[in-house]
């Protein structure tokens, strides 16, 4: 630990990107002070299955470039999900009918416009 270069924790988590003392790009801490966990670290280890600690002797902090993306997917992961349990809802629903086995596909677009986003 201590033959690290003194900017190796300066570096981003998930890139690796670095830029020097005049670099513009924020870096964002993963975890917040005082705490062991962030919405940050959740979304890393949820999305990337990838372990962060405040003990670990890993770099700390993430570039914006990689917490944006990290947005959008987790967004991503729960939009499909919910579309996934409305799927299997629907089918649940179309199994249960009695009669004709025509399902309205306007009630499905109708469903669907209601209850993802
Ligand atoms: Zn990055």
């Amino acid at each position: 630990m201590c033959n690290l270069p003194p900017k190796f924790h300066s570096v981003c988590r998930l890139c690796l990107s670095f830029c020097g003392d005049n670099c513009s790009d924020v870096k964002l801490p993963i975890f917040d002070r005082d705490k062991d966990k962030s919405r940050l670290s959740e979304m890393i280890m949820a999305n990337l299955s990838i372990m962060v600690s405040p003990e670990d002797l890993l770099p700390q902090v993430v570039c914006g470039g990689c917490a944006h993306k990290l947005d959008e997917f987790h967004t991503f992961r729960e939009l499909s999900h919910k579309s996934e349990r409305l799927l299997e809802q629907f089918v649940q629903y179309a199994n249960s009918l009695s009669g004709p086995k025509e399902v309205s596909y306007q009630y499905y677009l109708f469903v669907y416009k209601s209850k993802v986003k």
